[in-house]
């Protein structure tokens, strides 16, 4: 199907972007790669008036270290978080999530701001963004707020974010042992079931642990029974195994789609938690 018609605009900066967000009253939506809401405007599930393109506001696609932190601007494409040797240094979680995203043509174009906003529960982000603990910055008409991605994934498709409100970036402690594992769909590579795990490890011992799990539900979540069972504990095979073991028990409602069913999504979540938390531990 063809979209219905729509303005387009260029936006030259942030402010720009939130400027003709606010004058458009509603009727406009961002766009940033379009690899998520061109396909819903096609089907006509989406039908905005205008376009504010802002793929090309060069100060959102930072990928760059301060303070101790690690920053990524919303316009970092896929590719660039993939490639980055900051993020394969200082948070190789982050980048293997990234770089297990859809084919290469999404990862040139999609951006990470459009996939926290977008909210798809097989998204690869939102596992990664509550493992790395990660900051969410966003501006809109009344200035910056700061969410964390514990409170960020609320439900199917959404998330705390005002329509007139624009994800500027994110911002995380380097998380060096941490790695991402996902269950794939054969075509699209969204997960089926994707975990990220991040240990904080001082002397062969879990000091803690986040684990984030996407794919399964209607939106990310953490994997607390996993995170308990693992910190104070040696960092060894045998407490890996025994942690994953019961992950997602206390997931209540899991999808069920003609990609798996329920009872095989379950079944895959402790394997794909082991499997990360294995690759966290090679890096340790
Ligand atoms: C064939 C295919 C395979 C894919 N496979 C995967 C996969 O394996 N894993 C995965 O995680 N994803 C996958 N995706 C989705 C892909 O990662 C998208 O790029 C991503 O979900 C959206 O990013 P975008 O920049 O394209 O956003 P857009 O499509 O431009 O925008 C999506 C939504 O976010 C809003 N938005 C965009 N940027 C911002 C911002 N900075 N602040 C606030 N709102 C904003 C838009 O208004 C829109 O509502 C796939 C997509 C396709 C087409």
């Amino acid at each position: 199907m063809i979209s219905s018609s729509f303005d387009y605009a260029r936006a030259t900066s942030l402010d720009d972007a939130i400027k003709r967000l606010g004058a458009a009253g509603g009727a406009a939506k961002l766009v940033a790669g379009g690899h998520s809401l061109v396909p819903l405007m096609k089907l006509r599930l989406s039908e905005p008036q205008a376009l504010i393109d802002i793929a090309r506001i060069k100060a959102l696609s930072n990928i760059s270290e301060l303070d101790g932190h690690i920053e990524i601007g919303a316009t970092a494409v896929h590719h660039a978080v993939a490639t980055s040797k900051l993020l394969r240094r200082q948070c190789p979680g982050v980048a293997d999530a990234a770089g297990e995203i859809g084919d290469p043509q999404v990862r040139n174009r999609g951006t990470l701001g459009g996939s926290l906003a977008h909210a798809d529960p097989a998204a690869d982000y939102p596992a990664v963004m509550l493992a790395v603990d990660a900051e969410i910055h966003l501006k809109g008409p009344k200035g910056w707020r700061m969410v964390r991605a514990d409170g960020f994934f609320q439900g199917l498709f959404t998330v705390d974010l005002a329509p007139d409100e624009i994800i500027a970036g994110v911002r995380f402690a380097p998380a060096p042992v941490s790695a991402y594992a996902k269950l794939r769909q054969r075509a699209s590579h969204y997960a089926i079931v994707g975990v990220a795990a991040a240990l904080q490890v001082n002397d062969g011992t879990i000091q803690s642990a986040r684990v984030g799990l996407t794919g399964a539900g209607a939106h990310a979540v953490r994997l607390s029974s996993v995170e308990r069972a693992l910190a104070g504990q040696p960092l060894t095979d045998a407490v890996i195994a025994s942690a994953a073991g019961h992950a997602g028990a206390e997931v209540t409602h899991l999808n069920a789609d003609i990609h798996a069913s329920e009872d095989y999504r379950r079944a895959m979540i402790p394997v794909f938690t082991r499997r990360a938390l294995e690759g966290a531990m090679r890096r340790a």
